[in-house]
């Protein structure tokens, strides 16, 4: 039987962050009802499709997933269950605002509904560093969010950190790690802001005091030293975790393993095809099926995703599974130190994983890709 992982995505958000770019839309009572009907329909589409894979993790990602209500989610995941054949020890993540995750009984239903692991948006642990940014919760919120997701059994446990925030000194970063390791969360995703053209930090952006790359680059550095003193592995470019705490979700997005997505905006990657609903919540409310991409990937762009993907990792890629012009190009890194070679398989350093770019472009021209 076939492993694969579900992406359910929840579109909705109490405030428009000035970064993003994900889709998200006000929250609504009305549409939120019937975004729960209609997703239900959409997981008893495919049941038939899925029905010989075995589900070994569910990620409600958004948006966030919190405002939905834990009355909901508890509806939607059930849906999961009778719909999908779940493995058993399954990963099955929530992720959530601080401000919306205050309710300490809510969690402990979201808990015995089946939820394993939730994911805390942390950000910072600064309010002015938070309020510039446009989230809505304070960092007072976040220590509360974290005791009432351990009290309601939720010892796997992660928080998403941004630095290179507007205004940020790499002292103000240093604290917010400082403050989010001694919330002892079981694994941390540390992301450098991006500059998304169409939101508003990129119309702003000349008027706020953002730090530069080298900056960025600096802060990613120490965020690397720091984790590794607090005993978390670098798994990933921006993940770290306690041991055997990586994100089984994530992870198949990067060995490239079948996954279904539902809800506007959602990727799929099933049956060799590659497909995303349009972000379109009305037309999704409609039962309409717009798809803003349906391809099946050539053996060439799958090479290319392979390669791309496997140096986000530590573990890196098999040398072995590589042309001898692309070995010839790690070994330039590795020479510089931006790559190592360890127990057969190459992999970026954290000062390559800083030029990874620039780095893969390089090995897909040295292979003809
Ligand atoms: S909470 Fe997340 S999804 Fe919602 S607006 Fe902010 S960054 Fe975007």
């Amino acid at each position: 039987m076939r492993s694969l992982g579900l992406y359910i995505h929840i579109p909705f958000c109490r405030a428009k962050c000035i970064y993003c770019d994900f889709y998200s839309l006000p929250r609504s009572e009305a549409r939120m009802e019937a975004y729960v009907s209609a997703l239900t329909r959409q997981l008893e589409a495919w049941r038939e499709r899925a029905a010989d894979h075995s589900v070994d993790s569910v990620y409600f990602g958004g948006g966030t997933p919190s405002y939905l209500g834990s009355e909901r989610l508890c509806r939607l995941l059930e849906a999961v269950f009778q719909n999908y054949r779940i493995a058993p020890g399954a990963e099955l993540t929530l992720e959530a605002n601080p401000d919306s995750a205050q309710d300490a009984d809510a969690l402990r239903r979201l808990r015995a509904a089946g939820f394993t692991r939730i994911s805390l948006g942390m950000q910072s642990a600064d309010d002015a560093e938070l309020r510039r940014i446009g989230r809505v919760h304070t960092h007072a919120e976040t220590v509360r969010a974290v005791e009432n997701a351990r009290a309601a059994g939720f010892d796997d446990l992660s928080l998403d950190l941004i630095y290179g925030l507007p205004e940020q000194t790499m002292e103000r970063w240093q604290a917010n790690l400082a403050a989010a390791s001694a919330l002892a969360p079981a694994h941390l995703s540390c992301y450098g802001l991006k500059v998304e053209e169409g939101t508003p930090l990129f119309a702003r952006r000349g008027q706020l005091r953002l730090p530069d790359d080298d900056a960025q680059a600096e802060m990613y550095l120490y965020a690397v030293d720091f984790l590794a003193q607090q005993g978390y592995e670098q798994y990933e470019i921006s993940n770290f975790c306690r041991s055997g705490r990586s994100s089984r979700h994530n992870s198949r997005y990067w060995a490239l393993s079948e996954y279904l997505g539902f809800g506007p905006g959602a990727h799929s990657d099933f049956g060799g095809e590659r497909f995303a609903l349009a972000r379109d919540l009305d037309a999704y409310l409609a039962d309409k099926t717009v798809y803003s991409e349906k391809s099946v990937p050539s053996p060439r762009e799958r090479e290319e995703e392979r390669i791309m993907l496997a140096l986000r990792t530590v573990r890196g890629i098999a040398a072995d599974t590589l042309p001898k012009a692309a070995q010839e190009v790690l070994r330039r890194c590795e020479a510089h130190g931006l790559a190592r070679l360890s127990e057969g398989f190459y992999a970026l350093t954290p000062r390559g994983f800083l030029v990874s770019n620039p780095i893969i472009v390089e090995i897909l021209e040295a292979m003809g890709l």
